[in-house]
């Protein structure tokens, strides 16, 4: 079999990537080695329910009128109509530093920068600078690591707010250690400050489904439990991939989604990259009645917090780091139809190490799932009030679980630290997008897969 572009990975970079190329040339076709669509989006069922991986809200929302929005401009390159998603906004998310401030935030910039200048007036003038410098970087031109960190408490004088501020953007997007790329907080600032979140309406198998029907309707091929096993290479050029069963595919272009160091191993070559340390999370979804109200913030989106003296985002020594985390209410967007249940998450950081070490032990691993489950309610219900007696359905997930699904190395899910932004990673014909592109969350992952089918793959074809 011979087709123009093979992609290796059905993530969101992967399927939107293979839909922005099938708009012009049909024959692409999808490689997935999971039986479902998603990768670290993706669903799963238990009792008869649909419980979604990864989706807390998606960044980046932006207004119909504004059509250099990345949101706008994503949906543009798919021909895909707003009104297909019936998109819902946030009703308000929160930094909260324990016993020392709050920050309340919705997709209105103004009012985040009100709250600011409220509650850290001397860091105000500072915290307008960083606007400034934010509206007018390029994060996309070729540059070296820059500490966002060492900017960010230049302008702002203050270290209390400057972790306050990194908090989301770290637990939304960072792959390095307590710091990020400049570049990368310029992303983030953007797409979770000044543009805001938004669900859209439905589950995430709703909008798979809706990317797969406009994919096939051009034609366009998908193999789900088709995991590459090889990539045949000759003089830094592809020739095509060698499946788990054996079977070979030959194709003109490649586009790997499946992350940097793991397409290096598909070519039997390593990257000379810096891959460690690699950040794992584990996440609880704790599901109750939707009469449940909780005593405090019942109408949050989302949550990020911290009680330590220090915000700490590094990979922990022990499992599970509770210090600090993010609690989602995936119901709590603006005019959504009702359902037949109600969720409370919670995700930590996580070490991948302590985990893989039980990977054999099965009873150990799951008294420490268990244990990992209690612990973050007991965390969670400082901030919500209790409702550890309302739990009807509890389900945890950890570096393990997300390797095993996504084969992520080390259910890292943000990837790699370096990243490759341009995509190319010194093969003719072969391009790398997604996560260890450098773009995160869903509107990057999706706008990576366009962009590298844009600049390297439409011109040459
Ligand atoms: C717990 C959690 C919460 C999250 N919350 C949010 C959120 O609220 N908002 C948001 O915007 N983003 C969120 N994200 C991040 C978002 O899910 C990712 O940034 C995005 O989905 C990455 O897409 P991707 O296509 O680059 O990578 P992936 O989703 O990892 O896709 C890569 C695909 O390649 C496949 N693959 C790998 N190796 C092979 C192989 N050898 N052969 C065939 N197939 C292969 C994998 O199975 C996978 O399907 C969250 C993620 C998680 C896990």
């Amino acid at each position: 079999m011979h087709v123009p572009l093979i992609i290796i990975g059905g993530g969101l970079s992967g399927l939107a990537a293979a839909l922005r190329f099938a708009r012009f040339i049909p024959d692409v076709l999808i490689l997935e080695q999971h039986s479902r669509l998603g990768g670290l989006n993706s669903y799963y069922y238990r009792n008869k329910r649909l419980f979604e991986t990864g989706l807390h809200a998606i960044t980046n929302y932006a207004e119909p009128k504004d059509k250099k929005a990345p949101l706008n401009r994503l949906l543009r390159q798919l021909k895909i109509k707003r009104t297909e998603l019936d998109l819902h906004e946030q009703n308000h998310s929160e930094i909260r530093f324990e016993n020392r401030e709050s920050l309340r935030f919705s997709n209105d910039f103004s009012q985040f920068c009100k709250e600011i200048e409220l509650k850290f007036p001397s860091s105000y003038p500072g915290f307008t600078e960083l606007v400034s410098l934010v509206n007018a970087y390029d994060p996309f031109a070729p540059a070296v690591f820059i500490s966002a960190k060492k900017v960010i408490q230049d302008k702002l004088q203050n270290d209390l707010l400057t972790e306050m501020l990194l908090c989301p953007l770290m637990y939304y997007g960072s792959s390095v250690e307590n710091d990020m790329d400049l570049g990368q907080f310029v992303i983030m600032f953007r797409a979770i400050f000044q543009e805001g979140m938004f669900r859209p309406g439905g589950t995430i198998k709703d909008l798979l489904d809706l990317l797969e029907n406009h994919y096939k309707a051009y034609g366009g091929e998908i193999r789900t439990k088709s995991s590459v096993k090889q990539i045949i290479s000759e003089n830094k050029k592809v020739l095509g991939v060698v499946l788990e069963s054996g079977e070979e595919i030959r194709c003109d272009y490649m586009l790997s989604t499946a992350g940097s160091e793991e397409t290096f191993e598909l070519l039997g070559t390593k990257s000379g990259l810096k891959t460690l340390p690699r950040l794992g999370f584990v996440e609880t979804i704790f599901e109750v009645p939707p009469v449940t109200k909780l005593k405090k913030a019942d109408n949050n989106t989302i949550i990020f917090f911290n009680t330590a003296a220090k915000f700490n985002y590094s990979s922990p020594r022990e499992a599970v780091n509770f210090d600090s985390g993010v609690i989602c209410m995936p119901q709590n967007f603006q005019n959504l139809a009702p359902l037949p249940y109600k969720e409370i998450r919670t995700t930590h950081l996580a070490s991948y190490e302590h985990w893989k070490k039980l990977a054999e032990d099965k009873p150990a691993y799951e008294l420490l799932k268990d244990e990992t489950a209690r612990h973050s309610l007991s965390v969670a219900e400082k901030i919500l009030g209790n409702f550890a007696e309302n739990i009807v359905y509890r389900d945890t997930f950890t570096p393990l679980t997300i390797e095993r699904f996504t084969a992520k190395k080390e259910g890292a899910i943000y990837g790699n630290p370096s990243k490759i932004k341009d995509g190319n990673i010194g093969y003719e014909n072969l391009f790398l997008a997604g996560t260890d592109q450098g773009f995160l969350g869903i509107v990057g992952a999706m706008l990576s897969g366009v962009s590298i089918v844009n600049q390297h793959i439409l011109p040459r074809i």
